[in-house]
């Protein structure tokens, strides 16, 4: 009798005591939100009165979700810069609308023209200063549209890797003559989405196949250069070139893109605190947003 008192006194006190412990501790924890969502969320805040739900849908599209961490850096850019209202814009005449509105310049280097957003040359322009002071050149890679891009200019560029790619993945027999046909005929958004679903079986639509399409080319509507903050430089392999670039707010942030510049103009030393994370890939100094894009959807808020 005394034994089975007992029992039931260590029962009632394991519901009373230990079992919502045991739930705490079992529950789902909320899913970390990254230093870097939360300083872009500020800034969203304070820039344009909205949440990042609005102009970027980290969490109900998961290309969306991607390109924010690929490309995301641009959203800290210095304060005297006009900031993206959207992470992918969806035709040209959204792209004009931003760029109507953006505080420009153009400058000439050689006989190639460049427009960037104007605290981004001006920052161009004094590094240049400061390179010519040890003999070196920072010059636009690739004529005009190694700085400001139209709409079009990206998608013309997605498309020079997007149908070399799926016609090497279909003579390789990993894509089958119907998918390319349809992947063809989808709309650009759902056209990416798909692009990143092959390449998570490692069928990679860049230039070699060798990688993401997204580290060479940005999705039609997504490209820093669209923001008019992004400079492909000629003498990117340049160390001391880099150096200058870095002193003077531009720094490399989208991974593997070697010629890629982002403009952010601020402090090298400043970039941890605003979620940047530094990574040598063939001894370039990448600075990468801290979202982990592959983690998993919730519901937006
Ligand atoms: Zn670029």
């Amino acid at each position: 009798m005394k034994f089975k008192r007992v029992i039931f006194i260590l029962g009632m006190a394991f519901l009373v005591f230990f079992l919502p412990v045991v739930q705490v501790f079992s529950q789902k924890k909320p899913d970390k939100i990254s230093l870097f969502q939360k300083v872009v969320e500020s800034r969203l805040r304070k820039n344009y009165n909205t949440g990042l739900s609005k102009i970027c849908p980290i969490n109900k599209d998961a290309v969306a979700r991607r390109i924010f961490s690929e490309y995301g850096a641009v959203f800290l850019a210095e304060d005297n810069v006009m900031l993206p209202n959207k992470c992918i814009f969806e035709d040209e005449t959204q792209v004009q609308l931003f760029q109507m509105k953006v505080a420009s310049k153009s400058e000439s280097f050689g006989d190639v023209l460049i427009q960037l957003q104007e605290p981004a040359m001006n920052a161009l322009l004094e590094a240049q200063k400061e390179a010519a002071g040890k003999n070196l050149q920072i010059s636009p890679r690739g004529g005009s549209i190694a700085a400001k891009r139209s709409y079009q200019n990206t998608l013309t560029l997605w498309n020079s890797r997007f149908y070399p790619a799926l016609d090497y993945w279909m003579i390789k027999g990993k894509i089958s003559p119907e998918e390319v046909s349809d992947a063809r005929n989808l709309p650009i958004n759902e056209q990416v989405a798909q692009v990143l679903e092959w390449e998570k079986d490692g069928l990679y639509f860049s230039a070699g196949f060798t990688k993401s399409i997204l580290f060479s080319v940005a999705a039609p509507g997504a490209s820093q250069h669209i923001f008019m903050l992004a400079l492909d430089v000629e003498q990117f392999s340049n160390l001391e070139v880099r150096k200058i670039l870095a002193k003077h707010g531009w720094f490399q942030t989208v991974k593997s893109d070697f010629p890629h510049f982002t403009y952010l103009g601020v402090e090298e030393k400043d970039l941890f605190g605003l979620g940047l994370k530094p990574f040598l890939i063939n001894g370039y100094k990448f600075w990468l947003t801290d979202f982990e894009f592959q983690s998993k959807k919730s519901d937006d808020s």
